[in-house]
């Protein structure tokens, strides 16, 4: 009778102990591991794509409306494809290729190929790679008509979600430069994508006196040192970091200097190189944050 009472209260001890355990883990901002499922509420997800040497993400708001930029490189295609499937994607509303670079519209053109897109935005810039025809094409193919990405084009995805262009703020000889630079707002939460944008575009945008401040910052040119200089991310003043970069990359991405202005500055840093797909989960007020590894 008293081994068996001793048993009972060590069972409940350890339950309690395991339940604790496993709420704990997704209180707050704590990173943990493996996926969430994809119902949502009243939920804004933001993932950033593991697309190795590349960049996608992936936008939800909390009543299902799709917003995508970038699509990884052309060997991406059917990744994307599968995260897509995954992530019970069935329309985009908006897709917006940052510019022309393929490391970021190279998968877009089998995107659009299979699923419905409803709007598309690209910078007015123009490029003779194969790639950037095959997107074209496949834009043609479904009747869609490219509308310019640029500083000041903004528009509500959703009951309380903005969306705004800060850049390009001009037109530039460098492509990276007229990367489309987005900022998404959800309540109180805002996510910075910047693309490929370098140091010009970034004095433009503090020049132009736009808002830049953000929780997360999509690290510019995946950590390059052309990127995130000093006073962009001063203004920026993120909390979160992501850099969308491959393992083993040839460029050396990200740079440093790069991280360690980030570290300066206390931000929290997330790669997809070494935790795979990051997803962001915001209430409007708080972000949850889960990565793949
Ligand atoms: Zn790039």
């Amino acid at each position: 009778m008293k081994t068996s009472k001793s048993t009972y209260l060590k069972m409940i001890t350890m339950l309690a102990a395991l339940v604790i355990l496993i709420s704990g883990c997704s209180i707050g901002s704590m990173p943990d591991s493996g996926t969430t499922d994809p119902a949502n509420g009243q939920k804004l997800k933001v993932y950033f794509l593991d697309v190795g040497q590349g960049a996608s993400q992936l936008i939800v708001t909390p009543s299902g409306k799709t917003m995508l930029i970038d699509a990884g490189n052309n060997d991406k295609e059917q990744v994307m494809l599968d995260y897509l499937k995954k992530y019970h994607i069935s329309k985009l509303d908006v897709v917006i290729g940052t510019h022309p670079d393929a490391d970021h519209i190279g998968g877009l053109d089998k995107v659009i190929d299979n699923i419905p897109v409803s709007t598309i935005y690209m910078p007015k810039v123009q490029s003779n790679t194969k790639t950037f025809e095959s997107l074209l094409k496949s834009i043609k193919n479904k009747g869609l008509k490219v509308k310019t990405a640029k500083a000041g084009v903004s528009w509500d995805l959703d009951d309380q979600v903005h969306v705004e262009m800060l850049a390009p703020q001009g037109t530039y000889e460098d492509t990276n430069n007229m990367s489309a630079v987005v900022k998404v707002t959800y309540g109180n939460t805002s996510f910075l994508l910047t693309g490929d944008a370098e140091a010009e575009s970034e004095k433009a945008m503090i020049a132009s006196g736009a808002d830049l401040q953000s929780d997360v910052l999509l690290v510019g040119h995946h950590g390059s040192n052309s990127s995130t200089t000093q006073k962009f991310l001063k203004e920026a003043n993120p909390k979160y970091a992501v850099i969308q970069v491959g393992k083993d990359n040839k460029y050396g991405h990200p740079k440093s200097a790069v991280l360690n202005r980030l570290q300066k500055q206390g931000v929290e840093v997330y790669r997809n190189d070494s935790q795979g797909t990051i997803e962001f989960t915001s209430d409007g007020e708080s972000l949850h944050i889960v990565t793949e590894r």
